[in-house]
């Protein structure tokens, strides 16, 4: 390691940044590592969940040490037109389960809170209050960023954790509830039975804005509890604002957020799902090959990345192409049957589609038939420019 602080310097103790961190200390315990979150815990305050089918065998070994909530018996789903129920089991973590995974699987003293770097370079980085952290190898992991560079919608919600006085009587997730009136764009609304007592339960839009009204968002929760006789006592709730990347230019892009020298992984290295915003199938993927990787310098590492990042941006086109038809052909209101037609699909092929692996049959099976939104619309949409995804400068939700 010879005079520097550590080998690897992770900017960022969020998703990606934490799960490199697991990855580095199951796979490579002999490599030193700092953790560098600017935050009071590593994780903020989320809720992740994935579906079984996201991660490879390695993937689900690197999240077994984070406690977790899984449904083994599937979840389902809830249109207009009917009700479905998928056999595919499902997770979820919270950022607290995140957290204490990092606190008690790293070595002491590799994470470091509380730490905003002000400057990140190839060989290390500047904290705010002037601290130096040198490292042969620096990953830029501090989340998505506004950009004029990628176009598209964004998908906005506000996430509730609430103790029920009696038990509620919720066995699966209940991925998407789109039964509910649909206000702005497509509207669903996403139901986690953590406990016999304990529900997440999520409101969600795919709009055409970045707005979040907490307070309408807040009744609309409120509403959806009473219909179902949901009765207790909040324990916490989480906001999110998440890009949906329906074009760009992805080199452009790069070239705007790179630094010289270091590896850019998750949302800001566009490791993304671009129709769901989902990021942990492929921050899974990304951690368990740096830990392969583990022994390169940081320029081979950063060039090693961003061929990857440029791979995955090729091929996710497909769900950019379906998300230019959603914002772009589909009148908000009428946005719910898109996704009402996408689930009748076999359930391998929603699988693949939520795993970023959807495969030629699949794309062309999505594709072909009735279509649910009007043809001239969808051809208009495929030619038409969405707005780019950028949010105003105190917008602090965005993530
Ligand atoms: C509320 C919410 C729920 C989501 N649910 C899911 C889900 O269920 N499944 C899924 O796959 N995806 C989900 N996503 C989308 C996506 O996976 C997350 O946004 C994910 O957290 C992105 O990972 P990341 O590591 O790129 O960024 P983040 O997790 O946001 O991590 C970035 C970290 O960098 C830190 N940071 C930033 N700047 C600095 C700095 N200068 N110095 C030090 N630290 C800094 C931040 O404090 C933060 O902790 C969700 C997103 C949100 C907001």
């Amino acid at each position: 390691m010879s005079g520097r602080t550590c080998d690897i310097a992770i900017v960022g103790g969020g998703l990606s940044g934490g799960l490199i961190a697991l990855a580095l200390a199951q796979l490579r315990p002999d490599v030193s590592l700092r953790l560098i979150e600017a935050g009071d815990t590593p994780g903020g305050n989320h809720r992740w969940s994935w579906f079984d089918s996201d991660l490879t065998d390695a993937g689900k070994a690197l999240v077994r040490p984070i406690r977790k909530t899984t449904w083994e018996d599937g979840n389902h789903v809830a249109f207009p037109a009917y009700r479905r129920q998928l056999s595919t089991p499902y997770s979820s973590i919270a950022s607290q389960d995140l957290a204490a995974a990092l606190q008690r699987e790293l070595p002491e003293g590799a994470i470091m809170l509380r730490s905003r770097v002000t400057e990140i370079r190839g060989d290390g980085v500047t904290l705010a209050s002037g601290e130096q952290v040198t490292a042969r190898t620096v990953i830029d992991a501090r989340g998505a960023v506004s950009t004029p560079h990628l176009a598209g919608g964004w998908q906005v919600f506000m996430g509730r954790h609430l103790r029920c006085a009696t038990p509620h009587g919720i066995a699966r997730p209940i991925i998407m509830d789109a039964r509910v009136e649909q206000l702005g764009g497509y509207r669903f609304v996403y139901v986690l039975p953590l406990s016999a007592h304990e529900l997440f339960v999520e409101d969600t839009y795919y709009q055409d804005t970045p707005e979040l009204d907490r307070s309408a968002l807040s009744s609309r929760i409120d509403a959806y509890c009473r219909q179902h006789a949901w009765d207790g006592d909040i324990l916490g709730f989480e906001t999110g604002v998440l890009p949906v990347i329906t074009s760009g230019n992805a080199a452009r892009y790069l070239d705007s957020v790179r630094t010289e020298g270091v590896a850019m992984v998750g949302a800001r290295g566009l490791f993304t799902h671009p129709l769901t915003s989902y990021t942990l199938p492929f921050a899974v993927e990304t951690a368990l090959a740096i830990a392969e990787d583990a022994d390169l310098p940081g320029d081979q590492l950063a060039a090693k990345m961003e061929a990857r990042a440029r791979r995955h941006w090729a091929a996710t086109g497909f769900y950019r192409l379906l998300g230019n038809m959603l914002f772009g052909a589909a009148r908000p209101d009428k946005r719910v049957n898109v996704f009402q037609r996408f689930y009748r699909m076999p359930e391998p092929l929603i699988e693949r589609f939520y795993a970023g692996k959807s495969t030629l049959a699949d794309k062309a099976r999505v594709l072909v038939g009735k279509p649910p939104v009007p043809i001239t619309r969808a051809l208009a949409a495929l030619t038409s420019s969405r707005p780019a995804l950028e949010t105003p400068p105190h917008e602090s939700d965005v993530k």
